[in-house]
């Protein structure tokens, strides 16, 4: 007879109110969120990797919303009220990351965010003036402020950069601390955490959802029941809504030896965003540039691409580090969710399917929001 599951099996450990699948920052928000308002619900994660393995350890942890060139780039694409929408949703998701695990236990560093502007490149003062008074309601204050004197201070190229724009709120994180502690704190909160466990299929009856997956040790299927399901796969959420708009978004991120007198320190984004450095326990970090190769970086595969390595290695040295060479002793590719906008997609997707993806770049900052709102759509 075919392996089959014992009456215990399927009493204790297949049964579940609540099937979560992908454990990054947006499924482990949604469990928790689920489990601080109904403390008895049986609520289960499914992770394919042994690790969390999408974009939520592998990012560049900065605690972000935008800065003023990605702003103003978004306001091309999406309405003033969406924006505004938008970048609160990121500074409430990082009130609300801070208020669940702690500063401590985020590695949380509030050193403020930077916008280096390239020579040719203009944020003019009417423009900063419109987007401070667009984000005062949210921040209560002044955001962006222009303080080139800064390109002295962090020892960055004046011949390339020409100007900056400052802003208090922005802060990093240690993106390791930030998933070990909310991997810590859903567990504690009763959230089973099974990793190694690709979701194949799911089939929805009248009565509840069948989660199906491989059960590779027994060489057969092993099917986990649920109430109601959230889908939190980001950037690999094609797998089960082919026809939303998500494409998945490699981003790649390199780390170097530690630089003595390193001048570099809080978080710097360049180019609307596209390129991002920050300093690291001494080192520097510096990453994206996707949009050398969009169609070579809309992939699935944690793979390096070598022109844009190449490239960020370059424009380290030459603007950051005043033409010191450097080792990287660290380098790697996240993958992220991405559509024709910005806005995450949060919605019921059927009478028991939720999906919460499309975090775009900026998902340690909406991840949480994002968990709340899918916890909510999965207990209506
Ligand atoms: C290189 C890079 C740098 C970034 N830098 C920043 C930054 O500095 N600040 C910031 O705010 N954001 C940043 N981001 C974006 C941010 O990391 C993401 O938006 C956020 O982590 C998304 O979290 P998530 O939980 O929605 O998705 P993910 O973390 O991708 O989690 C999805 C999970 O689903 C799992 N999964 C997929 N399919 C299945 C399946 N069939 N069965 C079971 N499990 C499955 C995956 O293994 C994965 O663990 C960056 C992203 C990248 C790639």
């Amino acid at each position: 007879m075919a392996y089959s599951s014992s009456l215990w099996e399927h009493d204790s450990f297949l049964k579940y109110n609540y099937i979560i699948i992908g454990s990054g920052i947006t499924g482990l928000s949604a469990a928790c969120s689920l489990l601080e308002h109904q403390a008895h619900a049986r609520v289960l994660i499914l992770e394919r990797g042994l690790l969390p393995s999408g974009a939520s350890t592998r990012n560049a942890g900065f605690a972000c919303f935008g800065s003023p060139g990605e702003i103003l780039s978004d306001l091309k694409i999406m309405n003033e009220n969406e924006v505004m929408n938008l970048v609160a949703s990121r500074y409430q998701g990082l009130q609300l990351l801070r208020k669940r695990l702690g500063d401590e236990a985020l590695g949380f560093e509030e050193k403020g965010g930077h916008e280096p502007i390239p020579n040719g490149v203009v944020i003019s003062d009417a423009e900063l003036h419109y987007l401070n008074d667009l984000l005062a309601p949210i921040f209560n204050g002044k955001v962006f402020t222009r303080k080139t004197n800064l390109l002295t201070d962090y020892g960055l190229n004046k011949k390339y950069f020409s100007d900056l724009i400052f802003n208090p709120f922005e802060a990093q994180i240690h993106s390791g601390k930030m998933m070990e502690a909310l991997l810590k704190k859903a567990a504690s909160l009763g959230a089973k955490i099974i990793t190694g466990c690709m979701v194949e299929k799911l089939e929805e009856t009248n009565i509840g959802m069948s989660v199906i997956v491989h059960d590779h040790h027994n060489h057969s299927m092993l099917t986990f029941k649920a109430d109601k399901v959230a889908v939190c796969t980001n950037g690999f959420a094609k797998q089960f809504f082919p026809d939303k708009d998500i494409l998945p978004a490699r981003g790649q991120v390199l780390v170097s030896e530690k630089i003595p007198h390193l001048l570099v320190n809080g978080t710097f984004h360049v180019d609307e965003g596209y390129i991002y450095f920050r300093d690291v326990e001494g080192r520097l970090l510096i990453g994206g540039a996707r949009n050398l190769d969009i169609l070579g970086e809309q992939s699935t595969e944690f793979e390096a691409n070598e022109k844009i390595i190449s490239f960020l290695k370059q424009f380290a040295i030459e603007n950051i580090l005043h033409q010191r060479e450097c080792n990287f002793e660290f380098q790697w590719s996240g993958i992220m969710g991405v559509g024709a906008n910005k806005i995450p997609i949060i919605e019921q997707v059927s009478d028991k399917i939720i999906a919460g993806i499309r975090m775009g770049g900026m998902g340690v900052a909406l991840g949480t929001a994002s968990g709340e709102k899918v916890a909510k759509l999965l207990a209506n």
